[in-house]
């Protein structure tokens, strides 16, 4: 059984698996989550991304932790929002279902995503909200080795809205 739930936290601080970052598609670290996550993690987080040849748009790609508790980082793309008819749903569906069939492939039972492009990349956070929790929904389908899947929103306004869509 997977249970998921939302919280309002820094998601370097998380004792998780795996932790997801709103990457760019060049991996070598940025602002908002990505840069967090990069300054929490030390520098050898950056060198084994370097070794990565980048990740595309809508892609997921894993490294490890280091100076994090978590102990794996999945490193996903999410689209840069240009009013919706450019396939942005269905890549950011696509960074949610790619970074969990990833932790299920390292055998992971835990992992906490940001709210993905909804900072500098502008998708709109109602869409992309439930964007994620139909991904997960849909995800928990099958059978996998997650156990637990952690909305890690950065802002009470975000958890409340993923509070609302995990009741419904
Ligand atoms: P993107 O480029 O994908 O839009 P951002 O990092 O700009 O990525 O923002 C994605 C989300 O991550 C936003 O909701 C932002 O508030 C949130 N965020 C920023 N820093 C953190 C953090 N330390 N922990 C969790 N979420 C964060």
């Amino acid at each position: 059984m997977i249970t998921s739930e939302a919280i309002c936290a820094d998601i370097t601080t998380l004792d998780v698996d795996a932790i997801v970052n709103a990457a760019n598609v060049l991996l070598m670290g940025g602002g908002g989550v990505d840069g967090a996550i990069h300054r929490a993690a030390g520098p050898d987080l950056v060198r084994e991304c370097m070794t990565l040849n980048g990740c595309r748009t809508g892609e997921a790609k894993i490294t490890k932790g280091y100076k994090l508790k978590a102990r794996h980082v999945i490193h996903t793309v999410g689209p840069v929002w240009h009013g919706g008819g450019n396939g942005e749903p269905e890549l950011l569906r696509s960074c949610y279902a790619n970074s969990l069939e990833l932790a299920t492939k390292h055998h992971l039972q835990s992992i906490a995503f940001p709210c993905i492009s909804t900072g500098v990349y502008h998708f709109p956070a109602d869409q992309a909200a439930q964007i994620a929790v139909e991904a997960v929904r849909t995800f928990s389908q099958v059978p996998s080795s997650l156990q637990k899947i952690i909305f890690c929103c950065f802002s009470e306004a975000d958890r409340a809205r993923y509070e609302e869509l995990l009741s419904q």
